[in-house]
């Protein structure tokens, strides 16, 4: 199965479970969500698959990534296969400037097909912004900023956390369709961890839910109705 497949992936913080043997398939272009409540285990989830999950975490299952596995804890081999995480928290380094978050990116990156000429052209906030200290931008521009920083080198697949979180309305929707656009043109894949469920339909093709580190329901299309079932869901209604 091409695209990234995530089999039977479980993650404990000592004795503690955060996942439950959850199973995924992303397919080559598609946008899915993985939606949950507050520590449901989204955050572990795309840690685990940016291999980015602390040392002390104890994980087990497998991920392959366009037929190709990756062994747990390698963030080097999934960056140069284009696998790339836009955190939820310190997503930019706010005492340099946006510029020089975009160098760092562009210095860890693996391929050149997205330099950071490409972001700030993509952005043209964030170019007119390009010597402010990414600590002074708004909320919505380090969002624009983090997305960035993640795109750099050979994206094939970004791992979104929570993006909409703590936005106003029309900067969600800026985001939304910067998103959108940036995903036909590279021919993206994505996996984007929501908590709310009403951007569902303007970040993902279908919506996964999980409760407690396990998949509870599959949502395949994102109509107004679908969304209200998975609120209820969410709630526990259903
Ligand atoms: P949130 O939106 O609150 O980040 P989440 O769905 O992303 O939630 P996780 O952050 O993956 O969920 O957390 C899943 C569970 O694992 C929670 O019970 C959380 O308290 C616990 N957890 C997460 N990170 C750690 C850690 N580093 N050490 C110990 N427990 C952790």
């Amino acid at each position: 199965m091409s695209g990234l497949v995530l089999d039977h992936l479980a993650v404990s913080y000592g004795l503690r479970p955060a996942v439950r043997g959850l199973t995924l398939h992303v397919k080559a272009g598609e946008s899915v969500a993985l939606v949950g409540a507050n520590g449901a285990g989204k955050t572990s989830t795309l840690l685990a698959l940016a291999g980015a999950l602390k040392q002390s975490a104890r994980i087990s299952g497998t991920q392959t990534f366009e037929d190709r596995a990756f062994p747990w804890g390698d963030v080097r081999a999934r960056l140069a296969a284009g696998i790339s995480l836009v955190p939820e928290r310190e997503k930019v380094f706010a005492l340099l400037t946006v510029r020089e978050n975009l160098r760092i990116g562009a210095s860890r990156a693996v391929g050149d097909r997205v330099r950071v000429d490409d972001v700030l052209s993509w952005f043209p906030r964030l170019r007119e912004r390009r010597d402010t200290l990414a600590g002074n931008l708004s909320g919505g521009e380090q969002q624009m900023l983090a997305l960035g920083v993640s795109l750099i080198g050979t994206p094939r697949l970004i791992l979104l956390d929570e993006p909409t979180l703590g936005l106003a309305v029309p900067v969600i929707e800026e985001f939304c369709a910067s998103l959108r656009r940036l995903r036909a043109e590279l021919g993206l894949s994505a996996l984007v961890a929501e908590s709310d469920s009403n951007w569902l339909p303007h970040l993902a093709d279908r919506a996964v839910v999980i409760d407690r580190g396990r998949q509870v329901a599959d949502f395949r299309r994102l109509e107004e109705r679908d969304l209200d079932a998975i609120h209820d869901v969410m709630l526990g209604l259903s």
